[in-house]
């Protein structure tokens, strides 16, 4: 037997035991004649001690030991002596006499150290994934992430779902991203596209009497990536006929909040999940992923400055925009650099400006407080009342900062959305520890495309109207809701969903909006359009991003540390060192010939054609 016994097990009860350990030499030390070494395996680390006294053999080998070598120890559980005992080792109570080392296999020095935490340049850490997923905080992160996808298949399991795979060979699905596409060879000049969700597939399957589907399915998205994505990323993908959009959100609040309570109970979930619409996401937060860990809402201050003297807010409210403020507590006393940082974050999202209200000095509360008191550059067109009138409706204190931002609606939210999480954020308001989660429901239906004049689906073409637009759809598309819906949580979009168009007929008329001809329509979907004509059941579905939850779970920034083999920002794999080139008789068969020459052909010049 190779071993018997897990490294990170080990415990005082066991003293005494001999055991026969097999890992990895995290760290040898020499030390007054005895050798330490820290063996590790998958469950943790335990200290194995050599003695060259009462293990001369043992100790020969462990001499030549190095750090990553793998070897196996016999030896016996010991309690370690008083004053020496680890407290932030698991197994740091105990400690292995080694009566015999043997070398599994002996390893190359490693670019970088597997035993400290020290950070490790991103380059590097991809080209050699394997050794990086050696650390604790790495392994530590796929144990979780399989924790998150094992509790998902139980609790859906015993809802009846069906894990039903979907391939991934496959036809352009419209999420808004470009496709990656595969050439056929036994189909000239033809293509695959891989899924950028099993969208489609899913609704056929409800078609299909399915009725409760799910898959932890791979998505592709040939998109620019922005820090926070990966061009293949997956999802739990679910599909449900016969319910409402309430059916929906509660499963999903159901699963997240047991899998949170199971898994990371440390973590606080607000329960329950507040539902709010789009309209009043971007009201209250300025942003339709609103981070609700903390309150500090965007108020409508617009009747409260109906009188004011101030040009810039009077303007604004003619021309039928807003007046808007959000507080910054205790930050009065800002410096003129503080404050024109956040201008300028206020000038990034389209405000003309930034007024600030400082309330300084002394006063007990809001009545004591006097002109005197009233720091702003825009004091002289403010009066006394209307400065109280504004602090009260943003339930300000004495020491507290006022934001006030004017302009059309849609801006005014943007920018002290914006200031409202750097403001929460620079006060310590977003607790990590917490997890705000929420739904965000009704969004827009359309989204207008000011490139090519026309409408977008905002989510996707196969959403839902909302049933009160209903008449509305051809004649004003702009003011259409929708039935999609996010799943947001501390300021992340984590899933998003809808109910689906079962109707042919409804499918067709979002599809005129759209601006496909009947023809366009029939080329690209004619499939689905068919299939709804054979009694297609009232269905909707969501699908949460796995990597996402499991980020936000582990209290990791990005997602790549999340993922096993992720890839790099410019959507490269170090590791494999894809993509690549490849012989041009492989291009022949798939009847593809190069035109453009890549960065990269350029580099290896080759007859592709
Ligand atoms: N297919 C959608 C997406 O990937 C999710 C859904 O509507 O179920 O965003």
């Amino acid at each position: 037997m190779l071993r018997d016994t897990n490294c990170g097990e080990l415990r005082k009860e066991h003293a005494a035991r001999t055991v026969r350990l097999a890992g990895w030499v995290n760290r040898r030390r020499d030390h007054g004649g005895l050798i330490f070494v820290d063996l590790r395996d998958r469950s943790g680390l335990v200290q194995v001690v050599i003695n060259p006294q009462t293990a001369p053999d043992a100790y020969r080998v462990a001499d030549q030991l190095r750090n990553e070598w793998v070897v196996a120890i016999n030896g016996t559980v010991g309690v370690r002596p008083a004053g020496t005992e680890n407290p932030r080792l698991p197994t740091g109570g105990v400690e292995v006499y080694a009566q015999q080392v043997e070398v599994l296999n002996a390893s190359k020095t490693p670019p970088f150290a597997i035993a400290d935490e020290a950070e490790v340049e991103e380059s590097l850490r991809l080209r050699y994934r394997y050794l990086y997923l050696r650390r604790s905080r790495m392994l530590r992160n796929l144990t979780l992430r399989h924790e998150v996808v094992q509790y998902i298949r139980r609790f859906l399991d015993a809802r009846g779902f069906l894990d039903v795979e979907t391939p991934i060979l496959t036809r352009s699905t419209p999420e808004g991203a470009r496709d990656y596409l595969v050439p056929s060879r036994v189909n000239p000049g033809q293509f695959y596209a891989l899924p950028q969700s099993p969208q489609q597939l899913k609704q056929l399957l409800m078609v299909a009497g399915v009725e409760r589907y799910y898959q932890i399915a791979r998505c592709f998205r040939d998109e620019d990536l922005r820090a926070d994505r990966q061009p293949e990323f997956t999802q739990l993908d679910l599909e449900m006929s016969f319910v409402e959009q309430k059916d929906i959100l509660d499963l999903i609040e159901a699963m997240y909040t047991g899998m949170i309570e199971e898994l990371c109970p440390a973590k606080r979930v607000v329960k329950p999940f507040p539902r709010i619409t789009y309209r009043e996401a971007m009201d209250r937060y300025g942003s339709d992923k609103p981070d609700m860990r903390f309150g500090l809402p965007l108020t409508d201050l617009s009747a409260e400055m109906a009188e004011t003297q101030f040009q810039v807010l009077r303007q604004a409210l003619a021309q039928g925009g807003v007046v808007k403020g959000v507080l910054a507590p205790g930050s009065a006393d800002y410096s003129r650099k503080q404050l024109d940082d956040l201008a300028q974050l206020a000038r990034d999202r389209g405000a003309r400006g930034l007024v600030t209200i400082a309330l300084r000095g002394g006063a007990q509360s809001l009545d004591a407080l006097t002109m005197e008191d009233v720091h702003s550059v825009a004091a002289r067109f403010f009066a006394l009342p209307q400065v109280k009138a504004m602090a009260r409706r943003l339930e300000a204190k004495p020491g507290d900062l006022l934001l006030l931002v004017a302009g059309p609606r849609e801006v005014v939210n943007a920018s002290l959305g914006a200031l409202r999480l750097e403001v929460g954020h620079r006060m310590g308001l977003a607790d990590p520890s917490m997890m705000a989660w929420g739904f965000v429901t009704d969004f827009p239906l359309f989204e207008w495309n000011a490139q090519e004049k026309r409408w977008n689906a905002a989510h996707h073409p196969f959403t839902a109207p909302h049933p009160e637009d209903m008449e509305r759809l051809e004649s004003d598309p702009a003011s259409m809701r929708s039935q999609a819906y996010d799943l947001v949580c501390n300021g992340n979009e984590i899933a998003s969903g809808s109910i689906r168009i079962h109707q042919p007929e409804l499918q067709e008329r979002v599809f005129r909006v759209l601006g496909y001809s009947r023809e366009d329509a029939q080329e690209r979907f004619g499939h689905l359009l068919e299939a709804f004509s054979y009694g297609a059941p009232p269905h909707g579905g969501i699908a949460p991003g796995i990597d996402r939850t499991v980020m936000l779970l582990a209290d990791e920034e990005s997602l790549r540390e999340v993922i096993a083999f992720p890839k790099t920002q410019n959507a490269t794999d170090l590791l494999f060192g894809a993509p690549s080139t490849v012989r041009p008789e492989q291009l022949r068969e798939v009847h593809l010939r190069v035109v453009e020459a890549t960065p990269q052909s350029a580099k290896e010049p080759q007859s592709s054609a």
